[in-house]
């Protein structure tokens, strides 16, 4: 894996480099294939609608960071794309494939969506990491690739292990979830959606469930994660800084819209909509207060 501080290093050694090479990055990346698309999505909950035609593109191997006031519908729009929410109308496709539905446009159920999940290389982590408690750390990794692919248990045990070690936690494999601290287990949530080898990885607010001391070295795991070639991520957070940092756009949600959308630094720093500015202002307020996000 190439270090995650090697680009930023470069960069930052020519004047004008990071600009020069975000607009290199952007280009490549909207000539390649899109991994994500969205389309005329509505979703409601009873009488209260959470969207309307909402339209989304998201290249292979972008970086997207989906901001937006609490409420507005971001977990929503993340489990949407990975079919675990039901919608009004419109389309998903992961990889050009309408999510949910067979090649002949018959709505599937849950354990066909599950291995269609896998198919199209879709992942996700969740705020409140969901492992499963009973078992160790190695267990939540090997038990799905068991399960799900059908992996035998030599493999789905050195694939666990692998990955517990990129995360940094090779040590802990046998510990059982509540023997870990916040940081390790939402490393070790990180490390069993990445097992499959996803080509898509959803992040629903992946520390906003962390004490302060333990966001850091989840956001380094990510931050590896972003520079990996090819893997699409979106990733809902309400760290801006770090939005910043590693996403090549940032999609702002309010009032069940699109609000704005654009190259990273642009929105974050020149925000176009009243709504984005006002959002920004009070994170970035809260965020410097020392409040956590
Ligand atoms: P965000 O992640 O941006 O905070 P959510 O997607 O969680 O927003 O929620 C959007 C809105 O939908 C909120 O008003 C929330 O209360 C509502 N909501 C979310 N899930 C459900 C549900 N299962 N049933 C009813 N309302 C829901
Ligand atoms: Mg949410």
């Amino acid at each position: 894996m190439p270090s995650p501080g090697a680009a930023t290093t470069q960069e930052s050694s020519r004047p004008g480099g990071a600009a020069i090479d975000r607009e290199q990055r952007a280009q490549r990346l909207a000539a390649g294939p899109i991994a994500v698309e969205v389309r005329g999505l509505s979703k409601s909950y009873g009488e209260r609608c959470i969207f309307s035609e909402l339209d989304l593109r998201v290249h292979s191997g972008e970086v997207v960071a989906l901001l937006g006031p609490s409420g507005s519908g971001k977990s929503t729009l993340l489990r949407c794309l990975n079919r675990l929410e039901l919608w009004d109308s419109g389309d998903v496709f992961i990889g050009g494939h309408r999510i949910g539905m067979s090649p002949g446009g018959v709505v599937l159920g849950p354990s066909a969506v599950a291995r269609q999940r896998v198919e199209l290389g879709v992942g996700m982590v969740f705020q409140h990491f969901n492992l499963f408690a009973h078992v160790s750390a190695r267990e939540n990794i090997a038990g799905p690739l068991r399960w799900v692919l059908g992996w035998s248990a030599r493999e789905a045990d050195a694939r666990a292990q692998e990955l517990l070690d990129r995360v940094g936690l090779a040590d802990r494999a046998d510990a059982l979830p509540r023997h870990l601290s916040g940081g390790q287990q939402q490393r070790v949530a990180i490390a069993r959606a990445i097992a499959p080898r996803p080509r898509v990885l959803l992040l629903d607010e992946p520390t906003s469930a962390l004490d302060p001391e333990m966001v850091g070295e989840v956001l380094e795991v990510i931050r590896r994660l972003a520079s990996e070639e090819g893997l699409t991520l979106l990733i809902s957070t309400h760290q801006l800084r770090f939005a910043e940092e590693v996403a090549d756009r940032v999609v702002f949600l309010a009032q069940g819209r699109i609000v704005e959308q654009g190259p990273a630094h642009t929105v974050l720093r020149a925000p176009s909509h009243a709504l984005t500015s006002r959002f920004i202002r009070v994170m970035a307020a809260g965020q410097l207060s020392g409040a956590s996000a």
